[in-house]
């Protein structure tokens, strides 16, 4: 039976909030009953998809029937938002990246914690499937261990949207997509990172980064490339992972790709030289035939408990949260140290221990 007990708002109304809107609709736990934006045709928008308007923050934040604040507003404006739902009681779910500055993060956890209420970001990308396959690849050794892994989205449409183009509101690639690949990669790699070093690209003459490359080289020894490009005509694959005994391609959101493997205790004839360029190579050849077999990648398990099943559960006190703030601030500390290291174009080092004592307040 559907029992939809929690009451949630979101505030601002446009492409995301409204995604929000749509995906709540098959939600068994909460219901959506309202909106607020600043923007007039916004608010026709939410009337016309159903959806009460409210007036003000302020009058979302005074009913009481109201349980939930989804903030999905550009960057600028989530943490005194945040700030604002939780002293007003509210649990808040807020999109990503959650603020632009760690100490805004900082600001909200001691307000959720000094109110006894739960927030939540939305990082959703932890429940895509190119990313499960890879992290199975990962966990399940199915390379044997990876040493290397690279981690890429590239379009050819420049930055999206309007307010992404300026800098006083979050925008900007890395802030966008980047903090999506950087919050894959340090939930599936369980070390703490040594190295930093990144460049970011302004290609296309905006105020902010239309793209980056960031190299992050980990304590076990896994060193891996994020890329995000919007002047990219021809794509590489999403991912690329390297392994002790195989390598690993997963080209799409399709999850087209396969895994090559090397075949061990086959007695193999050695690469016959090929003819490259204006030489000979042997080293360069493929592998003969006996050497490697080729399979499919591996088919990941959907049962994951879905985000808002997970907002609902933590809030009931029945499960951990999926994405805990503490790693969300990792994240966001990551973003500003590769802003610091495109800026001064060096090598950032011991990230990890140099970031611990802030993590605590
Ligand atoms: P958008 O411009 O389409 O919508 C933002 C809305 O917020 C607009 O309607 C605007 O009028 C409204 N707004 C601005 N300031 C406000 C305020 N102070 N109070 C109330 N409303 C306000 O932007 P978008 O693409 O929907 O992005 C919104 C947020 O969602 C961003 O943080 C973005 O990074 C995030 N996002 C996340 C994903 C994801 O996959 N998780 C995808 C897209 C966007």
């Amino acid at each position: 039976m559907t029992n939809r007990n929690y009451h949630l708002v979101i505030v601002g109304y446009g492409g995301m909030g409204s995604y929000h809107g749509k995906l709540l609709k098959e939600n068994q736990n909460i219901n959506v009953v309202g909106t607020y934006d600043i923007l007039e045709e916004r608010r026709a928008a939410s009337l016309a998809d159903g959806y009460k308007v409210y007036e003000s923050l302020a009058a979302v934040l005074a009913d009481d029937s109201v349980d939930f604040v989804l903030i999905a507003t550009p960057n600028d404006v989530h943490k005194e938002i945040a700030v604002a739902a939780l002293n007003a009681k509210k649990h808040v779910i807020c999109e990503k990246p959650v603020t632009i500055y760690s100490e805004e993060l900082i600001e909200i956890m001691q307000a959720a914690k000094m109110n006894d209420r739960a927030f939540i970001v939305h990082q959703n990308r932890r429940w895509d499937e190119d990313f499960l396959t890879i992290k199975k690849v990962y966990d399940d050794l199915i390379i044997g261990d990876v040493f290397h892994i690279e981690s890429r989205v590239q379009g050819a449409n420049g930055i999206p949207g309007d307010w992404r183009h300026q800098k006083a509101y979050g925008g900007g690639m890395l802030l966008d997509w980047g903090v999506h690949l950087l919050d894959q990669l340090l939930f599936m790699i369980d070390s703490k990172i040594t190295s930093v070093y990144a460049n970011l690209s302004y290609i296309l003459g905006n105020e902010v980064d239309d793209g980056f490359q960031v190299f992050i080289t980990f304590e076990n020894g896994i060193t891996s490339l994020v890329e995000v490009g919007t002047t990219n005509f021809i794509q590489l694959p999403r991912w690329y992972a390297k392994g002790t005994t195989g390598t690993a391609v997963i080209h799409d959101w399709d999850i087209n790709g396969k895994i090559v493997k090397q075949n061990r205790g086959v007695e193999v004839e050695a690469p016959k030289p090929i003819k490259a360029g204006q030489g000979l190579t042997k080293t360069m050849a493929p592998p003969s035939e006996k050497a490697v077999s080729t399979s499919d990648l591996p088919k990941v398990d959907k049962t994951m408990e879905s985000f808002y099943d997970n907002v609902i559960s933590l809030v009931e006190g029945k499960a951990e949260p999926i994405i805990k703030n503490e790693e969300v601030l990792r994240v966001l500390q990551l973003m500003e140290t590769i802003f610091k290291s495109a800026e001064t174009n060096e090598v950032v080092k011991d990230f990890d221990r140099v970031m611990d004592g802030k993590i605590l307040f």
